[in-house]
């Protein structure tokens, strides 16, 4: 892996090197008297700026003066460790802490950890300034999913957090002062620093077009009729998880917790299981999820479920 050499962005009309901003938000679930809903409002940013070496050349930590409620939720401020009083004695509001981010990123690739932080960023845009997109972003990087691949995590169920990552890594992180957006952003920018590959970037930077809104705005589900046209009932089948043998199905479908159940049994192990199916449909692909549950378990479990007064 050669990160020393200069190169210029391949996908950028530019002729200049590109920088790398990674963001993360702190936010508060505040509810809106005007639009009698919750808003997650952003009450700190912070982010750090690579070069194309990934050396971090600037760092951006500010604190939001709330304008949509001035109480914080107790999950924030127990995770955060922030009081309300900080946030007040802020000068910036979202549009001014804003308008130093955009000078801040620049024509920079921006990148989070998960697209939550990006979500949370349309979400404040909109209620803010009632705009759909971020005008002024050229380039994004979800860098979970990034990292998630470049460490062949393939549990598509669940996603890796950042500390599980930077653990992994074998990186040095204090508890304590992750979920502070400027600590998060540098272990962030850490992970990804650890797992660089330059040809492995390219599939994961996306370009902020219309379809990069509808991607990233879509959420994600599981589906829940077997008759969606999506679900390839093909896939419908398990095989032994002793000695891999194709095993028989024993009753109907049915639909629990959004997977798709059946009781199998493997005629050469003469075991009992049960099959569980989730298909999972994304912007552009749908993953199949399949789980196998021990009916001997299940049984034990629901006796001693019985068992309680
Ligand atoms: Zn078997």
């Amino acid at each position: 892996m050669f990160i020393g050499a200069k190169r210029k962005y391949p996908f950028s009309p530019y002729a200049f090197d590109m920088n790398y901003i990674i963001l993360d938000l702190e936010f508060n679930a505040a509810f809106s008297k005007h639009r009698h809903r919750f808003v997650n409002e952003i009450i700190e940013f912070g982010a750090v700026k690579c070069d194309e070496q990934l050396n971090i050349i600037d760092t951006f930590s500010e604190l939001v003066n709330p304008q949509i409620s001035k109480k914080l939720n107790t999950h924030v401020s127990a995770l955060t460790h922030i009081t309300i009083d900080e946030l007040k004695q802020s000068n910036s509001t979202f549009s001014h802490v804003m308008s130093k981010f955009r000078k801040f990123l620049g024509d920079g690739i921006l990148m989070t950890w998960s697209n939550s932080d990006i979500l949370v960023l349309l979400e404040n845009y909109r209620y803010f300034y009632g705009n759909d997109k971020l005008m002024f972003l050229k380039y994004y990087v979800n860098l979970q999913k990034y990292c998630e691949r470049a460490l062949g995590y393939s549990d598509r169920a669940r996603q890796m957090g950042l500390s599980a990552c930077a653990e992994a890594l074998g990186l040095k992180f204090e508890d304590n002062t992750l979920h502070r957006a400027y600590n998060d952003a540098e272990l962030t920018a850490e992970c990804f620093k650890a797992l660089y590959d330059e040809e492995l970037l390219k599939d994961f930077i996306f370009e902020c077009n219309d379809d990069f809104y509808r991607r990233v705005s879509f959420k994600n589900y599981n589906i829940c009729d077997l008759r969606d046209p999506l679900v390839d009932r093909r896939e419908m089948f398990f095989n032994c998880d002793r000695c891999g043998k194709r095993a028989l199905r024993r009753s109907k479908w049915r639909l629990k917790n959004k997977s798709f159940r059946a009781e199998f049994r493997c005629l050469r192990c003469r075991r009992d299981f049960e099959g569980r199916i989730t298909f999972k449909k994304y912007y552009d692909s749908v993953a199949i999820i399949k789980k196998i549950v021990d009916l001997s378990d299940k049984e034990k479990r629901y006796e001693t479920n019985k068992a309680l007064p």
